[in-house]
């Protein structure tokens, strides 16, 4: 059956629901989606095991791995062994290749209390799911920075742990933000985010596919203890102050703030205390700023001034670390973990 979902001017309905996937729809890029499904969209698609998998990709939309690995498993699937509902987020925002558009919200910090378009676009979304039988949910996304890829877990039950270990050894524990798709699933079935490497790896793709082919073909979700994991936790997100010129050691440039270069290559190694992060001719409260879970400013128990040279007061293990001019100012400069052993929570 076609199906022609474009109607021009219907731009204020939230959210498209189809029961089917639209002919040509695996041949799309992740630009290409706009024109064929007109905004975000959620596709049921029916199996003999009816508990679905619910998979989300593009809720932002430069992030198209997701896309493009769950496309070409797709293709792959003459029949599916389960269920699987997709919701394929900010295409607006990937038509021009961005993470988000500037009139719009993050699609990634709509789900708990979110007014405006955020808000209804998360209730058509919950409201459509509502009644449906959800095996598990993941949502795709790709990170920034020389990681490992990893799964990202909003609570430790052993279920999203197990659903994390399929993916990787590693996991990180996030309290915060506390707006996220997967802690609003992790309420209704086992949940997990999958960081899946940067934009452009085409092993990216390939591990998204083979993720899902696992996924899919479970009878049940399996668990996993901390004890198993190279477990760490979100302990703060570091920013750039608003403003604040900076760089990178190896632009070798003369701004206010000189962010020690090659970070990036130990995101997930613990720094040690003392450890040497930048330099900066201004006071460390003028140009950085760690927020914890509970968005304290807690900069002073990071970092202390030597002279000119920011160094870091207590051990962390830095993720997510990027030189990106763009993502610094965006999202942050990177996140501060340290490493959980099995007995904590
Ligand atoms: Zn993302």
């Amino acid at each position: 059956m076609k199906v022609s979902l474009f109607t021009p001017g219907r731009f204020d309905v939230p959210l498209r629901m189809l029961s089917e996937l639209p002919e040509g729809l695996l041949d799309c890029r992740a630009e290409e989606l706009l024109a064929v499904l007109g905004g975000p969209t959620l596709i049921h698609l029916s199996a003999a095991r009816e508990s679905s998998l619910f998979v989300s990709v593009l809720l932002h939309g430069n992030e198209t791995s997701g896309w493009d690995g769950l496309r070409r498993y797709l293709a792959d699937q003459p029949e599916l062994s389960r269920g699987m509902t997709i919701f394929i987020g900010n295409v607006a925002a990937a038509s021009q290749g961005l993470r988000v558009l500037p009139d719009q919200p993050d699609f990634n910090r709509i789900w708990n209390g979110a007014t405006g378009a955020g808000g209804a676009l998360a209730q058509a979304v919950r409201s459509a799911i509502a009644d449906r039988s959800l095996f598990a949910a993941v949502d795709l996304h790709n990170n920034t920075g020389h990681n490992p890829y990893y799964a990202v877990v909003t609570d430790l039950q052993p279920e999203n742990l197990g659903l994390a270990y399929l993916f990787s050894d590693k996991a990180v524990y996030v309290r915060e933000p506390d707006t996220v798709l997967t802690r609003e699933f992790a309420r209704r079935c086992p949940a997990i985010t999958l960081e899946v490497g940067p934009v452009g790896d085409a092993r990216c793709e390939q591990r998204v596919y083979d993720y899902l082919n696992r996924a899919m073909e479970l009878d049940a979700v399996p668990t996993a203890t901390p004890a198993e994991f190279n477990l760490f936790r979100a302990l703060g997100r570091v920013h750039v102050r608003r403003g604040i010129d900076f760089s990178f050691a190896d632009d070798e440039l003369d701004t206010p703030l000189v962010l020690t270069g090659g970070v990036e290559a130990i995101n997930f190694h613990e720094l040690a205390a003392g450890s040497r992060f930048g330099t900066t001719t201004l006071g460390i409260d003028a140009v950085l700023n760690v927020l914890d879970v509970d968005h304290r400013d807690v900069t002073a128990e990071f970092f202390e001034i030597d002279g000119d040279e920011i160094l870091l007061k207590r051990s962390v293990v830095p993720a997510m670390y990027t030189t990106d001019p763009y993502v610094v100012r965006q999202d942050c400069l990177c996140y501060f973990m340290d490493r959980m052993d099995a007995e904590s929570g």
